[in-house]
């Protein structure tokens, strides 16, 4: 199929291409059952064996430890926002979060909803342009957790090494960085994700929990907001994303096929510098993120002016590069380098900026 496009889509993403070819021949035909996969049943053993697949690779590919619970669930990110407090922020405890951003914001609303909630730090003040570091945080010693969003989507930054809670349960909203580095998945307590920008399509949500933490919900909680209705069935108490756990499955298939997160890693590692590399060598291009803060997902730049933003965005797509505008509520230039965009993708663009840049100066 060779495309010729290059997706720099916030979410939903690019996809690597034999994803969307092993999807469109499921549609037609599932696992040699003549049904289409959105056709078969939840209930059949051919789609158990698929959802299992998807949990052993998904625990082999991100090293995830046997005390934890992977769970496929609906509801977006959003609704984990909502979850997490539902679950953990019992009567009597405090949790922390840490604000890094408009999806931090919209994770401490919820929680506020449901208990008390300590601002551990917030980088509010500074438009959000960087990570706060370890000792600017105001830990709860006792917290019921420490929620941190681990890339932010929408501003570019991304935790380079991750708080240390001293026993507290970290939670991570990963939607936009899930599997695209290395991390230890014991530091953490949950780890969730929308699947929407480097696992899958939208419709299903990730959440990779340690198992003593299901099970602390209040009893009068309401049975689809608990984790332990689908960690107790296998995300199988009502009918689960048929379709969009193929994806992910499909996905993970193709992460082995790179070589693993490592190599995933090394290869966002490179796209990254490309784009960076060039913002960091001209006055053109201006970077709105402090440098040691920097995502590897997510690179948002601004240009001397409106127009010419305006101006660059609609030349890229003549050469087929998609999805450049900054989010609405910062505006600008956004390049989302997800895991499926090929390196061919981010060289594409930093050629394209070089001759931009030249015939604009
Ligand atoms: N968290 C982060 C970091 C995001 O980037 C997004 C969406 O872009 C969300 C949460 C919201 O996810 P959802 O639309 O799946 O609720």
């Amino acid at each position: 199929m060779a495309r010729n496009i290059f997706i720099f889509n916030p979410g939903p993403a690019v996809l690597p291409e034999s994803v969307l070819i092993s999807t469109s021949n499921s549609v037609v035909n599932f696992a040699d059952t003549g049904m289409s996969i959105m056709e078969v049943s939840h209930r059949a053993k051919e789609f158990d064996d698929l959802l299992n697949d998807t949990i052993e690779r998904l625990r082999k590919v991100m090293d995830i430890p046997d005390n934890y619970k992977i769970l496929f669930l609906q509801g977006g990110a959003s609704t984990q926002f909502a979850m997490v407090p539902i679950n953990l922020l019992t009567p009597g405890k405090v949790a922390d979060y840490i604000d890094t951003g408009s999806w931090s914001s919209k994770a401490i609303k919820e929680a506020k909803k449901i208990g008390t909630v300590n601002i551990a730090a917030s980088s509010k003040d500074q438009n959000y342009t960087r990570i706060p570091d370890q000792s600017e945080l105001s830990l709860t010693p006792e917290a019921a957790y420490c929620h941190i969003t681990s890339n932010n989507t929408i501003y570019g930054t991304q935790w380079q090494s991750f708080p240390q809670t001293k026993g507290v349960p970290l939670v991570a909203d990963m939607s936009s960085d899930i599997l695209s580095r290395k991390i230890n998945v014991s530091d953490f307590g949950i780890i969730y994700a929308g699947a929407q920008k480097n696992m899958g399509p939208s419709g299903v949500t990730i959440v990779i929990i340690r198992e003593d933490l299901v099970g602390l919900a209040p009893e009068n909680t309401l049975t689809m907001l608990n984790y332990v209705t689908q960690a107790d069935k296998n995300s199988l108490f009502n009918t689960p994303p048929v379709t969009a756990i193929f994806v992910v499955h499909e996905v993970i298939k193709w992460i082995e096929d790179q070589g693993g997160i490592s190599e995933i890693e090394n290869m966002n590692n490179k796209k990254a510098a490309l784009i960076y590399e060039i913002i960091d060598n001209s006055d053109f291009y201006r970077g709105t993120v402090e440098k040691g803060s920097r995502s590897k997902m997510n690179i948002p730049f601004r240009l001397p002016s409106e127009d010419l933003e305006k101006e660059f965005i609609a030349q890229a797509a003549q050469k087929n590069l998609i999805g450049l505008k900054g989010h609405r509520s910062v505006g600008g230039i956004r390049a989302s380098i997800y895991n499926a965009l090929p390196l061919e993708g981010a060289q594409k663009l930093a050629e394209f900026m070089v001759d931009f840049q030249k015939n604009n100066l």
